[in-house]
């Protein structure tokens, strides 16, 4: 079993899609044999990325809370007929499951909204008017965010 936070940043498909890196997914692992010698991999990853507004470019706030299930299939093992998986599980190599990270990373693209967007977005000007404030100002704020 394996339990360790991944940041945002060390997945680089999915950093694309987010107005910030900082942060991290909290990731768990944990893999085993069944009664018919099958290989099993779970994998839990929980998070809460922030995506870019498709509207207003803004970011939105994703909370991810994913368990998927995969069969580990040996490299020269035969691979489940469709019929006899459970919908709930895909099946992978083996070999591919090392690379953690990847897979990771597949399941949380999986897991987003194509076109995020929030369910009202703020009115671009509505700093406008704070004394002080200024387009770097809000660079600022989306930095810290
Ligand atoms: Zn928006």
């Amino acid at each position: 079993m394996l339990d360790r936070s991944v940041g945002l940043g060390e997945l680089p498909r999915l950093a694309d899609l987010l107005t910030t890196t900082a942060g991290v997914l909290s990731v768990r692992l944990e893999g085993w044999r069944d009664e018919q010698g099958k290989s099993w991999l779970q994998l839990d990853i929980a998070g809460e990325p922030v995506l870019r507004c498709q509207r207003c470019l803004g970011g939105v706030k994703f909370p991810l809370s994913i368990r998927s299930r995969l069969q580990l299939i040996a490299p020269g093992e035969d691979w489940p007929d469709d019929d006899l998986v459970d919908d709930d599980a895909d099946a992978i190599e083996a070999e591919a499951a090392l690379a953690v990270l990847p897979l990771i990373e597949d399941e949380v693209l999986l897991a987003l909204p194509i076109a995020p967007r929030h369910e009202q977005c703020e009115a671009p000007s509505a700093n406008a008017s704070v004394p002080g404030s200024s387009p770097f100002a809000a660079l600022v704020a989306l930095k810290k965010h």
